[in-house]
């Protein structure tokens, strides 16, 4: 058994993991992932082959307080007795938040730990879980190489406009600014789009990862020129239970008026608004499409006229729009949603095929679209094994310059 490298995405109430095999010039393949879940309530493990067959499972105690240490115990004890002792290579985490300073993968130290532990103001509900993560593992596993990989280094080169915010200056030397998240996923889609179509990978292109949370990423020639998230993952685009954009007196309207705490505020932002406030019903699109309540329609038509809105802005910070790619959950998957983005945006040129679009082909747009439309299904986590791979490992990983130019190159079966 060649060596392999573990990927985590800690949260709140999961911890998700993927296994890959490593070869000489990068990743040969996925040999399994799964996740934690329920942690909080009902804590329980289970991890998966590239079929999706169940290769390993843990409870615990229903209401069990647990630390990370004690949730990855079972998960490296596992990953132990199926690999073999000297197997395990190096594990890649994400971690949301790299601030002004962290613009690409770093291999972790209890300095870079320490840095990214004063982040924690910036990303509350985020950065102390993933820190959590790499901290259990340091004390599992103390000799097992580390890898933070950020979802905010893929728009670090954000023009000052485009990343200024319009408050006094001096929050502005305290890193108030915006930062942009799901970077991750769009350099992973700038990879594939390099490998699919390299003349419009060169050109305008606007990704919309849109899952759960959602958000759009203007790219010029592969990189970020704009994207709808800003200092927090709040802003932009409605997401299944976060508000995005939003007047911020409205904010102040919510604390002032109905006497809501800050706590409960924030709460209500990112977890009780987006597609599950405005219907009432679900934060599941797949609910929402499924309902014939009106209020699910509202939640729908709110989605998409944001989603459509918000590429208009993108494309203005592009000077013009050549592609559109779908990804995500949402995106990914869901025919009704791509074609109603795409009918309201008609007067860009766009010109979906439905045909095309029902079928989840590669390419969903007419021929004769002046935007081309492709659906380009994400993967987090073969980013991350390929950035840690390549953060330990730059001499066999990058045998040309050209493969430094991460694609994923690694298959999900
Ligand atoms: P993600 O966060 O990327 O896992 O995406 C989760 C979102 O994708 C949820 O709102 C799901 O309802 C949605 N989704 C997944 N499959 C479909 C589908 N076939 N049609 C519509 N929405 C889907």
């Amino acid at each position: 058994m060649s060596r392999a490298i573990l990927t985590l995405n800690a949260g709140s109430s999961s911890i998700k993991f993927a296994l890959y095999e490593m070869a000489a010039k990068g990743l040969r393949r996925r040999l399994s992932h799964g996740q934690i879940e329920g942690i909080g309530s009902a804590p329980h493990l289970v991890a998966r082959d590239a079929a999706g067959a169940i290769l390993s499972e843990h409870r615990w105690a229903a209401d069990a307080k647990l630390d990370h240490e004690a949730l990855l115990t079972p998960l490296l004890a596992w990953i132990t007795a199926h690999l073999g002792e000297e197997s395990l290579a190096a594990v890649g985490h994400r971690v949301v938040h790299g601030g002004e300073h962290w613009d690409r993968p770093v291999r972790l130290t209890p300095a870079v730990i320490a840095d990214l532990a004063k982040l924690i103001p910036l990303a509350p509900l985020h950065q102390p879980h993933d820190l959590a993560a790499v901290e259990a593992v340091a004390r599992l596993r103390p000799r097992l190489p580390q890898v933070a990989c950020f979802d905010t280094a893929f728009h670090h080169g954000m023009a000052p406009t485009v990343s200024r915010l319009a408050l006094p200056r001096e929050f502005a030397a305290e890193g108030m600014r915006r930062y942009g998240f799901h970077g991750l996923s769009y350099e992973y889609l700038a990879g594939q789009l390099r490998e699919q179509a390299p003349a419009l990978a060169a050109g305008r292109v606007i990704a919309a990862h849109l899952g759960n949370g959602a958000s759009l990423c203007a790219m010029h020639d592969g990189h970020s020129i704009d994207t709808t998230m800003g200092f927090t993952a709040l802003d932009g685009l409605v997401m299944g239970t976060r508000c995005g954009n939003l007047d911020p007196g409205a904010v102040l309207y919510l604390l002032q008026e109905h006497g809501l705490s800050v706590s409960a505020v924030e709460h209500m932002l990112y977890n009780e608004s987006g597609l599950l406030g405005v219907s009432g019903i679900s934060n599941d699109m797949r609910t929402l499409l499924d309902s014939s309540d009106p209020h699910a329609y509202e939640a729908i038509d709110l989605f998409v006229f944001r989603i459509a809105r918000e590429i208009g802005a993108l494309t203005s910070s592009l000077g013009g729009l050549d592609g559109l790619v779908f990804s995500a959950g949402i995106g990914e998957h869901s025919a009704p949603i791509r074609a109603a983005v795409c009918a309201r945006l008609a007067w860009l040129g766009v010109e979906c095929d439905g045909d095309a679009n029902t079928r989840h082909a590669t390419v969903v747009s007419m021929p004769s679209s002046r935007v081309q439309v492709r659906v380009i299904p994400t993967d987090e986590e073969a980013m991350i094994a390929t950035h840690t791979m390549n953060v330990l490992y730059p001499v066999t990983a990058r045998s040309t310059q050209e493969e430094s130019r991460v694609s994923s190159p690694v298959s999900r079966r």
